[in-house]
This record gives C-alpha cells, sequence and structure tokens, in this order.
C-alpha cells in the first residue's frame, strides 16, 4: 500500500464522500464517530449483531448501519473502506471490495488522518502491548502530559479523536490495525517482541506476520523514534534484512550494552539517550518478571525520549498498578498462593510467566490451543510444576505433550473444579498459577472472564 490510493479521498473537506465501516465493535463505531464529525455520509455494516451499547452510540449520532447481513451495493458504491481488526481479508465481502478496488484503511489509519499536530506513541508486539501502553499512558499522566491512552486497552483511537483530541496518544497497536495503515506514522514506535501468533491471518507464513508488525516504522522519518527489543531473535532477523537509518533506533536488552536506548548492568536499568544518562534499580519497578523489566525498559525510553524528568519516570513505574489478568495476584489460602494471569493465550506468554516464578507451582493450562508447540516450555515445567491441572473442552494434547516430565495431571473443565483440583495437589509455600497458553472461547466468553471465574473460584474455597 502506499498513500497515492488515498489520492481521491478528500479528508479535509469530505462532504458527499461516502465511508462504510465494515464491522461495528468499539473501532468500527469510533472510526464510524469521526468519521461523521468530519462530514462524511457513513454507513456501517456488520454480519453479526452489533452490541447493544454501540447501537446505541450509532443511533444517538443519526449514524445509518445494518447488523447480520452485508448490502452489497450499498457498500460497494462507498468511495472508501474501514475495515475493523476482526475481519480477515478473507471474508466475502472485503475480496468483492479489493475486486473493486475501493481503497481500505483501518481505524488507525483513519485516526491518524485527523490527528493533526498530536504525536503518537504506538505500541506493538506478540506481548506485553497492553502492560506496555498502559505503563506509558501512566508515566506520561503523571508527569503531567497532555494525553489519552487508545487503541485495544480504552477507547478507540478514531473515538478519541472524534471526542476529546490530545496532543499525545499512547496507543496499543495490533498487526491487524498495522496490516491497513497507508500514512500512519508514529512519532515513536515501540516493537516488544514477535513471536509466533494469529497465522490464520497470515496465510500460515510467520513472515507476513512479521512484515505486519514493522509495517509500525515504516512510514517514520528522521524525526522520530524506533523502540525494540534488541534481545528478539526474529526482531533481530528481519534488521539484518532492512536498514532503518529513515528513523531513529532507540534499542533495549538485558543482555548487552547498549549505545543509544536501555540496558541491564546488574539491577541497574542503565538509560542512555542523546545527552541524557539515568539509571534506576530494576527492584523499584512495580512490574515484576523478565518480561516486566523488558516492558518497563521500553516504557522509560519512550518516556526519556520525549524529555519527561528521571524523577517523574521513577515514581511512576514505582507506583503502576499492574492490569488484571496478567500475572495477578488473587490471594493466599492456607499458605497456597493464587496468580491469575489468564490473559496468557500463547506459549511464549506462559514461558515468561513460568520463568518469574519462585515457588513450586501447579499450573493450570489449557483452552484453545492455536497451534501451540508445548516443548517451548518443557524445561521450565520439569524445573518449576509439580502438577499440571489441564482445563479445557479438549485436553489430549496438553496430556500428550507433558505426560512423561510432569508426575501428576489432571483434566477439568470449569474454572471451579480446576481451582478445587489444584488446591487438592497443592502444599503450604506452593503456588496455583492460570496461565493456560491458549485462547478462552471453548469453556469462557473471553480472557476475563475465565480470569473472573477462577478469582470467583478462589474466593469460595
Ligand atoms: P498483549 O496486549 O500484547 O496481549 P498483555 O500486556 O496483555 O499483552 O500481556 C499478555 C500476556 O503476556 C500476559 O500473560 C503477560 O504476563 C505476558 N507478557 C507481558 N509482557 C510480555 C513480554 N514482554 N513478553 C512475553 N510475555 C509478556
Amino acid at each position: 500500500m502506499h498513500p497515492n490510493i488515498l489520492k481521491h479521498i478528500n479528508f479535509e473537506n469530505p462532504a458527499h464522500q461516502k465511508l462504510v465501516v465494515i464491522g461495528a465493535g468499539e473501532s468500527g463505531v469510533g472510526a464510524a464517530i469521526l468519521a461523521k464529525q468530519k462530514g462524511f455520509s457513513v454507513f456501517v455494516s456488520d454480519a453479526n449483531k452489533i452490541a447493544a451499547k454501540y447501537k446505541t452510540e450509532l443511533q444517538q449520532l443519526e449514524i445509518d448501519f445494518e447488523e447480520k447481513l452485508h448490502t452489497e451495493h450499498k457498500i460497494l458504491e462507498s468511495a472508501i473502506i474501514v475495515k475493523s481488526p476482526g475481519i480477515s481479508n478473507k471474508t466475502g465481502i472485503i475480496e468483492k471490495i479489493q475486486q473493486q478496488g475501493i481503497p481500505v484503511i483501518s481505524e488507525v489509519e483513519l485516526a491518524y488522518q485527523y490527528c493533526g499536530k498530536s504525536k503518537i506513541i504506538a505500541i506493538t508486539g506478540s506481548n506485553g502491548k497492553s502492560t506496555t501502553t498502559a505503563l506509558t499512558y501512566h508515566i506520561f499522566e503523571k508527569a503531567g502530559m497532555n494525553c489519552a491512552m487508545v487503541g485495544n486497552i480504552g477507547i478507540s483511537f478514531a473515538k478519541q479523536v472524534a471526542l476529546a483530541p490530545k496532543q499525545w496518544y499512547v496507543a496499543e497497536i495490533s498487526s491487524f490495525q498495522l496490516d491497513d495503515i497507508v500514512a500512519f506514522k508514529p512519532h515513536i514506535a515501540v516493537l516488544l517482541n514477535i513471536t509466533e501468533d494469529h497465522l490464520d491471518r497470515y496465510d500460515y507464513h510467520f513472515q507476513n506476520y512479521i512484515n505486519s508488525k514493522f509495517k509500525i516504522i515504516e512510514n517514520q522519518t528522521t524525526d522520530d523514534y524506533f523502540i525494540y527489543c534488541d534481545d528478539d531473535d526474529v526482531i533481530q532477523q528481519k534488521l539484518n534484512n532492512i536498514s532503518i537509518t529513515h528513523t531513529n533506533p532507540l534499542p533495549f536488552s538485558m543482555k548487552h550494552e547498549i549505545k543509544n536506548g536501555a540496558y541491564l548492568k546488574g539491577d541497574q536499568m542503565m538509560l542512555r539517550i542523546q545527552e541524557e544518562r539515568v539509571s534506576m534499580s530494576i527492584y523499584d519497578f512495580a512490574l515484576k518478571g523478565k518480561h516486566n523489566t523488558y516492558n518497563t525498559m521500553a516504557a522509560c525510553i519512550a518516556a526519556t525520549t520525549v524529555g519527561i524528568r528521571k524523577e517523574k519516570i521513577r515514581e511512576a513505574v514505582n507506583d503502576f498498578q499492574s492490569l488484571a489478568h496478567r500475572m495477578e495476584y488473587v490471594a493466599t489460602v492456607r499458605g497456597v498462593e493464587f496468580i491469575n494471569d489468564s490473559k496468557a493465550t500463547n506459549v511464549n506468554s506462559t514461558w515468561f510467566a513460568l520463568e518469574s516464578m519462585n515457588k513450586p507451582t501447579v499450573l493450570i493450562l489449557g483452552g484453545v490451543d492455536k497451534g501451540n508447540d508445548y516443548s517451548l516450555i518443557a524445561d521450565l515445567v520439569c524445573e518449576k510444576v509439580k502438577a499440571i491441572v489441564c482445563m479445557g473442552s479438549n485436553n489430549k494434547k496438553i496430556v500428550d505433550a507433558f505426560k512423561k516430565i510432569v508426575p501428576v495431571i489432571v483434566e477439568t473443565n470449569s474454572a471451579k473444579d480446576a481451582v478445587e483440583q489444584s488446591f487438592k495437589l497443592a502444599t503450604k509455600g506452593d503456588a496455583v498459577l492460570l496461565s493456560p497458553a491458549c485462547a478462552s472461547f471453548d469453556l469462557f466468553k473471553n480472557f476475563e472472564d475465565r480470569g473472573n471465574q477462577f478469582k470467583v473460584a478462589v474466593k469460595d474455597l
């Protein structure tokens, strides 16, 4: 894609131009609100039922919409389409739109078109996006910046731009949003890590997913910054094949010294950004565990780059309250600690969860397998896990993967049963960790529902 595809669209004066939004979730409805406000003639189409909350928003703003169908002729007469991130290019209606050559953009692209002089910190990666976005926002807010947190976390970027524009946007950006950008240009791009995920949307080619993540720096210039994890092999490999001299690289590493960026020296995080030199003890970080040290490093670089004072950064990384469902401490019941990491929906995040455990652990695993390779966590399981409690409608793959290395494997199919069984298997001084490495929708509505049911079951013990 190239900005040229938008040359027929007059974003400054869009009156009478038709814009269709496909998909009416947080992102699609946000796009519709912004487009309507700017003067497009907007129509929203969703093949499924639209949630009541979003229907009300559309009705209040007199935005035309349909649900449970796509009226093709109405869609195909549009000048431009905004596609919601949940919709695959393989969907029939999207294929038809593409055949007609109608430009397709994502909601963040639309928001970007109306950002004016405001600046964007765009945070992407396979894991850690929400945590890093929330922490970065917390630092910015504490430092008194005029800012908002947008994207998958919180309200959509487009809705924020329409209803309460700010000078800074701290945005969580998924690969699906990046797939359909054109001119989107973050002042600071953060790439946390890349591991295999969502391959069903990328023709099962990991390289396509990697390329999508790297689109975050595509439109950057020498006034912008690119913060990335220098310890990530996938990122490294890609960097060996491309040039990033069009932006300012600011890597972070726990393994080696970095000239411009951040690194660890013992238990100190060392920041070197241009003339600025800062060191902070990682024991003062509110977020614990190796993965969170990476996330904190990324957020601190972003904050230092925009000139936030080190005292403010120190204070903010220290009093940040971690998000629910990510290594969330739930309770200690008769000496057994319960931790809710329901957001771990792939093997990589479970790896980091286990890595941070320092007690014998009963691990609750399972759900909808997205093509997991459990051998990646075999060593850590061997070292730290005394029993596995499976929690899914089909647990065969997990049982097969671990039956030779874990003495006890129990199968359950509800949060209540999983918690009760885990409690029986644990003894004083142990931990029970829900870090399922799988999606949740076989037994639960989503990862929040899974985490909440887990917490209720723990409280019931
Ligand atoms: P995302 O928004 O990318 O899904 P979250 O911050 O919600 O990321 O965290 C998702 C899961 O990944 C949680 O289980 C969390 O403990 C784990 N995690 C967080 N940061 C990282 C990281 N840098 N690397 C690997 N796993 C991580």
